[in-house]
């Protein structure tokens, strides 16, 4: 459906999106994931037709892009700078690009009550725009983006305004709308659990270039390397030297599983679960509780051991230590994850799916 083929977009001569290759199959549900500045918006703002193409090509439907002005590309757009018109009602905002598509005031109508229906807002076309609570102009903001039947919906951080609750569970319904619609969606949010939630694909994006391409499932258990790992907000990220199923850490001996690939120097990823907490006799390592956060089921902890980095560890909430406890830490060899476990490659054998 979508096709960027090797697309470098510069502001002066800095490359914002520099050689970016994606492909969005019809019916995909791509979520762009990165920090603040890594491109997302640009990327959109290129397949928009908003911000001109350095180089490379953009193709819809195997039509290339090029010299297509942005409301010819058969686009629906749910963009942050693009706000609701405060004039107009409910109704009237949902119809404004049908009107502009030369639809007529009747068939507007069904239609507009369809979409309202359809996000969740039936009958509000009469209600003012201002007095929607957040949460209310974002299904508005929806409901117009999808009223000319966009080839593609691109949406850019579509609930980074809302609060927590609300956003978790607007992803939800969306993922479900968009399954039920068959549409095909283009997304960049720099919230991981929203690109996760969403998403069937996710791009995870550094400094203009793809870090890595995967399902949510492939990116969680397998993050490329150790950008994107930490970018997940996971930790415990070392170097280490492997030897066959044992790797050699600042925290000394881990076990690692025997599928995870090659020896020699290598990035290891601890999960946080992986880090089992006992009593401090024993042989485990010996660390100091400096940290303990609350997180519903579980708690997180900070641990700082004798010697090596502290150390992030997830247990479950009865047998959480307090801080200044001291205790033993084994490691769970399922939950050590080799990142670069292909030899000299940064974004290699742990990507299953990169580029395009
Ligand atoms: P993201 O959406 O991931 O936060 P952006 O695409 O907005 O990233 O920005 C990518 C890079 O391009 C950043 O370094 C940003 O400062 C720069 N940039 C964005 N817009 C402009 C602009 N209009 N002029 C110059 N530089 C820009």
């Amino acid at each position: 459906m979508l096709v960027l083929d090797d697309v470098t977009v510069r502001y002066g001569d800095r490359a914002a999106v520099d050689g970016i290759r994606l492909d969005v199959a019809d019916h995909e549900i791509v979520s762009v994931l990165g920090p603040s500045g890594s491109g997302k918006s640009t990327l959109l703002r290129a397949v928009a037709g908003l911000q001109p193409v350095a180089a490379g090509r953009v193709l819809l439907g195997g039509r290339d892009l090029a010299g297509v002005p942005a409301h010819r590309r058969g686009l629906g757009l749910m963009f942050q700078d693009q706000q609701l018109f405060p004039h107009r009602d409910v109704g009237g905002n949902v119809a404004f690009g049908l009107r502009m598509h030369g639809v007529s005031r009747a068939a507007a109508r069904e239609r507009v009550a369809s979409l309202l229906a359809l996000v969740g807002l039936p009958g509000a076309e009469r209600r003012a725009v201002a007095a929607l609570s957040g949460g209310e102009q974002q299904r508005v903001a929806l409901a117009r983006a999808l009223a000319p039947s966009p080839q593609l919906l691109m949406l850019d951080e579509p609930l980074g305004q809302l609060d927590r609750s609300l956003r978790e569970r607007l992803v939800v319904e969306l993922r479900q709308l968009f399954g039920r619609l068959g549409t095909t969606v283009l997304a960049v949010t720099h919230d991981q659990g929203e690109a996760f939630a969403l998403a069937d694909r996710v791009v995870v994006m550094r400094e203009g270039r793809v870090a890595q391409t995967g399902t949510p499932a492939e990116v969680w258990e397998r993050p490329a390397d150790e950008f994107v790992a930490r970018f997940l907000g996971f930790a415990n990220v070392v170097r280490a030297t492997v030897h066959g199923d044992v790797a050699d850490t600042p925290w000394g001996k881990v076990g690692v599983s025997a599928a995870a690939g090659a020896s020699g120097e290598r990035t290891l990823l601890i999960r946080p679960a992986g880090v089992r907490v006992g009593p401090p006799a024993g042989t485990g390592l010996g660390c100091e509780v400096v940290g303990r956060t609350f997180r519903g089921e579980h708690v997180v902890l900070v641990l700082r051991p004798e010697s090596g980095p502290e150390l992030e560890a997830s247990v479950a909430l009865r047998e959480a230590p307090e801080v200044g406890e001291r205790v033993g830490v084994g490691f769970e060899a399922s939950e050590v994850v080799v990142l670069d476990s292909a030899p000299g490659g940064r974004a290699g054998g742990a990507t299953r799916g990169t580029g395009s």
